[in-house]
């Protein structure tokens, strides 16, 4: 591969050194749970995104599923979810016994689309859990209207938004929580697992920082059925010092991103990601392309040696998870259509303009071979 997806070795071996003062210091100190370098990162991730209390956990699936416990979240309960996410939202919302109600998406912006959200409410919706996929913000100034007047809780699945910004503010200004993952090829990656939630709310940060550990505020005592799911110290070293370097590798993506916008505007049958540049966090370069050309335009860039991605091909009510649940769901014909026509290209803070440049020739050179 000329230019691949994603390789996270050429990131390691720019990081080798960072990754190792990260380890080191926390074998000096022999503290491995719950210590001195999940307190430090988490205040730093907190003061990144301007919130009062971040409470790490082990994975973004368990950071999405205990915020919405730990927000009142219950069996029977109905949660509103976007109809194209990975599938991780929805199996939080189904993991504390809650029922997805699935909105459609904006077809332009790939999120939520506000104007559907209102008609999807009953009398059991106790949450909207949004997504900001790809990186970009969900609507959530409008949402946070609509969820304040029926009273439920505004939730946000940012695991590919660290960093994000909505109408000038940080992401995690908005909504009741927010769930991120540092899953190692999100923007703001672990060497493994690792999650976290950022909130104002003091109430929520004490519930989840009892959920992620044994409902423990002490040790032999046990306020509440809690789980066993925490960042350790040895992630959270690592994650501290990518943090400090986060705001550059920003900077970075932002730049590639508008490289793209430049370098493939005005192609026939490819629709350009829309939408502020400088506030998205370009977790993912998407495009769709139109008139079912999207397999064959990713042949054609494999074969000049680019990799692309598919997030996702199956939307998640079409997934053998959900087959038991599957006639409760209304037609969800944009999901269904988003999964056949989206295309992801290499974004990632090491690229190279070079690269990009030989990425848009590729793609421009691919497109005139269908002509039109
Ligand atoms: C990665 C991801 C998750 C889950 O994160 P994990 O850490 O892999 O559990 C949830 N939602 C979205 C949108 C994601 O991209």
């Amino acid at each position: 591969m000329k230019v691949p997806f994603l390789n996270l070795a050429t990131a390691l071996s720019a990081e080798k050194a960072l990754v190792e003062r990260a380890i080191s210091r926390v074998l000096q100190r022999g503290q491995l749970v719950l210590g001195p370098e999940v307190l430090a990162f988490e205040r730093a991730f907190a003061d990144y995104h301007q919130a009062r209390h971040c409470v790490s956990v082990g994975n973004g699936l368990d950071a999405l599923s205990m915020m919405l416990e730990a927000v009142g979240v219950r069996a029977g309960d109905e949660v509103i979810v976007p109809s194209n996410t990975f599938i991780a939202t929805w199996f939080a919302v189904t993991s504390v016994g809650a029922r997805v109600v699935p909105v459609e998406p904006d077809p332009e912006a790939f999120n939520l689309d506000a104007g559907r959200v209102e008609a999807a409410f009953t009398n059991r919706t106790k949450a909207v859990l949004a997504v900001h996929l790809y990186g970009q913000c969900a609507e959530m100034r409008t949402l946070q209207q609509i969820c304040k007047s029926h009273r439920v809780h505004l939730l946000a699945d940012a695991a590919q938004a660290a960093g994000a910004r909505h109408h000038g503010h940080s992401c995690a200004r908005f909504g009741s929580a927010s769930a991120f993952s540092f899953y190692p090829t999100k923007n703001l990656g672990a060497l493994g697992d690792g999650g976290a939630v950022l909130t104002d709310s003091d109430e929520i940060a004490s519930r989840l920082r009892l959920l992620r550990n044994y409902g423990c505020p002490e040790k032999d005592q046990h306020e509440i059925k809690g789980r066993n799911s925490r960042l350790d110290e040895i992630q959270a070293a690592i994650l501290t010092e990518r943090l400090a370097q986060y705001p550059q590798q920003q900077v970075r993506r932002r730049h590639v991103a508008q490289r793209y916008l430049d370098g493939l505007a005005g192609l026939p049958d490819i629709r350009l990601p829309v939408g502020r540049v400088d506030e998205h966090a370009w977790h993912l370069f998407t495009v769709r392309v139109d008139n079912g050309r999207r397999d064959a335009l990713r042949s054609l860039l494999s074969a000049r040696g680019i990799g692309t991605g598919v997030y996702y091909p199956i939307p998640p009510h079409k997934q053998p998870a959900y087959r038991d649940e599957a006639t409760a769901f209304p037609p969800l014909p944009i999901a269904e259509a988003l999964a056949e026509d989206v295309l992801s290209l290499p974004l990632n803070g090491y690229l190279t303009d070079e690269e990009v440049d030989d990425v848009i020739e590729a793609v421009r050179s691919s497109v005139n071979t269908w002509g039109n």
